[in-house]
């Protein structure tokens, strides 16, 4: 059966040039007719989407088109085809399915966020040339030397005392990072840190507060397992995925340098990162022969720190949950 006829305009897809048409079909073939005259299977033709009263295009493989202005009589002839608007089409039509569709993208959205980027940052951290990281070290440590660290007062023999001692430690995993231990008097008291570039910072007040050269090592292991496990890189770049994303995609790091600093001195891990470096700190002290009751000192000794501005804690929240793990990792 014919279907009824619906004007149309023609266009051949390669000039400006529009041809005034007739649209039918027939048997599951569209014919047109008037300034132009063409056939071909509707299975061929792409429909586009129904947005209100916007006119509706109706595309051949060869690139040519119809724009077909009135929408309701070219309704009824799909109808009348039996045509169907795609399901999504139907969808966006309906309101109600317009919100649930939006809710639905932004528990999308969070999940991506909390369960995928965690997982891309390991790959991207992973990914990141080692230029970049070193930049990113020598920049940060730039930023807090010229704000909250200064030159230690340690002397030279102490500080080679602590560096050989950890060195001579062996690491619990493979391919460890290069790292280097520098010293720094601090204004905000006993803290460590490591930098992506591979220097572990340790402060003057850190080495006086664990007057025991055993529980030093712990906050060293502990910081060594960051830095193996690329903790901060795969941090930072959580806290700027989209600078992230467009350095790794423009190869341009600076833009993602330059914001990193700042975001360090406000950086906390999460609990189960804090607890991958527990168990770094953990299996390297069992590795060497230590016992895990120093390590356990360690965190006791830092969680007596009088409250106060302490950067040590606020990253490195010391609890009974963490020392408990230690012990119990001892008995086994
Ligand atoms: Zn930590």
């Amino acid at each position: 059966m014919q279907s009824r006829t619906v004007s149309a305009f023609y266009f051949d897809g390669k000039t400006s040039r529009r041809y005034a048409v007739e649209l039918t079909v027939d048997a599951g073939i569209a014919y047109l007719s008037g300034e132009v005259q063409r056939q071909a299977p509707i299975t061929e033709l792409r429909v586009s989407e129904r947005v209100s009263r916007a006119a509706r295009k109706v595309t051949f493989p060869d690139g040519a088109y119809l724009e077909i202005a009135d929408v309701d009589a070219f309704a009824e002839l799909l109808a009348s085809t039996g045509y169907q608007d795609s399901l999504v089409v139907r969808m966006q039509q309906s309101w109600r399915t317009t919100l649930q569709a939006t809710a639905a993208l932004i528990v999308i959205l969070v999940l991506g966020y909390v369960y995928l980027l965690p997982a891309a940052s390991g790959v991207i951290a992973n990914a990141l040339p080692e230029s970049v990281e070193r930049r990113i070290g020598a920049d940060t440590l730039e930023f807090l030397d010229q704000r909250m660290l200064s030159a230690s007062t340690l002397p030279k023999s102490e500080q080679d005392a602590i560096i050989s001692r950890f060195r001579a430690l062996r690491p619990p995993a493979q391919d460890a990072p290069d790292y280097q231990i520098i010293f720094r008097k601090s204004k905000i008291g006993p803290n460590a840190f490591a930098l992506p570039s591979g220097e572990i910072v340790v402060t003057d007040e850190l080495v006086r507060r664990l007057d025991d050269d055993d529980a030093l090592m712990g906050v060293l292991a502990h910081e060594l397992g960051h830095l193996h496990r690329r903790h901060l890189m795969r941090r930072l770049i959580q806290a700027s995925a989209v600078g992230t994303a467009a350095a790794v995609l423009f190869g341009d790091a600076s833009t993602l340098i330059a914001t990193i600093p700042p975001l360090v001195l406000d950086l906390k891990y999460s609990r189960d990162i804090e607890l991958e470096a527990d168990d770094y700190a953990i299996a390297m002290f069992k590795a060497n022969g230590i016992s895990l009751k120093k390590l356990a000192y360690t965190f006791e000794k830092l969680d007596s720190e009088p409250t106060g501005f302490s950067p040590y804690l606020s990253t490195h929240p010391p609890s009974k949950e963490r020392i408990d793990r230690i012990l119990k990792a001892q008995a086994e």
